[in-house]
């Protein structure tokens, strides 16, 4: 309920004002975002890496309806992965297409995100689609098979909550183009879509996981970036990969910006390839209030930031 309520609230114009409003909640966005510069990305992207941790840099926004805006969020893209090679780190970058230009139009949107794909080929490096809400799931996967035909460093998420997904990883595995991110999903879907209870969640998150490291997954070239902080999949994920043989550089391990930096390092020291995902900007507010949605004891912290 309290979820629900959350993930409402990310999507409310006066929610919005209201709390990006008072001073302490850009306080508390801070556990979670970088910072709103790009230099303050670079510096946490540098941090993470003196301790083995590679980054995911992701320029906060979403829902973008202004041609302006969506190509304005591209340009700080192509500044940020210039940034990321003139300072000699390995970052990768991360977009939602709906900041790209989505809604505005296929075509335009692909254009966008092209551009972003070219980028960082020409810096050695990758662009993650981030998987939004499920009236773009179809849309996204489209559109990640027609970058695809041209950039084969552009990669997607899945999210384990959608009862679509098994299938879709399978395709995408077959057709070759199995780069993929497996996260649980962070919205607010419907039970015609979605699994309604946290079990199914994470019993897919495996069957997900299992699909993309089948040998026959493996030898079309799958890659499994396993996002998740859940302690349970990670170590069952470590296991198949042992019994399986499957090598480590076809898997590695994801989690967010602020959360369970101490699995990163223990992960990490293990020898396993971990990125940390670390969005700037200032359009915290929806990607704050999603963070409270998956552990409401956050909403604690946000309330000591209030109180102090
Ligand atoms: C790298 C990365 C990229 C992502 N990209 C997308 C995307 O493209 N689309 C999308 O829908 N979702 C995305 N997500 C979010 C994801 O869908 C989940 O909502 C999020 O990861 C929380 O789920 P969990 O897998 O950690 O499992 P959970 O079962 O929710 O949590 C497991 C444990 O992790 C810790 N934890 C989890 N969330 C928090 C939190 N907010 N604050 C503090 N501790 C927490 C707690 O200890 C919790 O017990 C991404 C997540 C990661 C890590």
């Amino acid at each position: 309920m309290l979820r629900q309520t959350l993930l409402y609230l990310s999507r409310h114009e006066t929610a919005y004002r209201l709390i990006t409003g008072f001073p302490f909640s850009r306080a508390a966005a801070r556990r979670f975002v970088a910072g709103e510069s790009l230099s303050d990305a670079i510096a946490a992207v540098r941090a993470n890496e003196a301790h083995g941790i590679y980054a995911i840099l992701d320029y906060l926004g979403e829902n973008v309806i202004s041609r302006s805006e969506a190509r304005a969020a591209g340009d700080e893209y192509i500044a940020a992965l210039s940034a990321i090679a003139q300072s000699g780190l390995r970052a990768s970058v991360s977009v939602k297409l709906t900041q790209m230009g989505l809604d505005i139009g296929d075509d335009f949107c692909y254009e966008n995100v092209a551009r972003i794909a070219a980028q960082a080929a020409s810096c050695h490096t990758s662009v993650c689609i981030d998987m939004e809400g499920s009236p773009y799931t179809e849309r996204t996967l489209q559109m990640y098979r027609r970058l695809r035909e041209h950039y084969s460093n552009v990669t997607t998420a899945i999210q384990s909550y959608l009862y679509r997904s098994q299938e879709d990883v399978a395709c995408l595995v077959d057709e070759g183009i199995g780069n993929l991110r497996l996260i649980k999903g962070a919205y607010d879907e419907p039970a015609s879509v979605a699994f309604p209870k946290k079990a199914d969640v994470d019993a897919n998150f495996l069957r997900l996981i299992e699909i993309m490291m089948r040998p026959a997954a493996l030898a079309r070239g799958a890659h499994c970036a396993i996002a998740t902080h859940d302690e349970k999949i990670i170590r069952w994920a470590i296991l198949y990969a042992y019994r399986h043989d499957v090598p480590r550089n076809r898997f590695e391990f994801q989690m967010l910006y602020g959360i369970r930096r101490d699995l990163q390092e223990k992960l990490v020291a293990k020898g396993y390839t971990v990125r940390a995902y670390i969005p700037y900007g200032t359009h915290w507010y929806p990607y704050l209030m999603r963070r409270l949605a998956e552990r409401p004891a956050n909403l604690l912290f946000l309330l000591r930031n209030l109180l102090l």
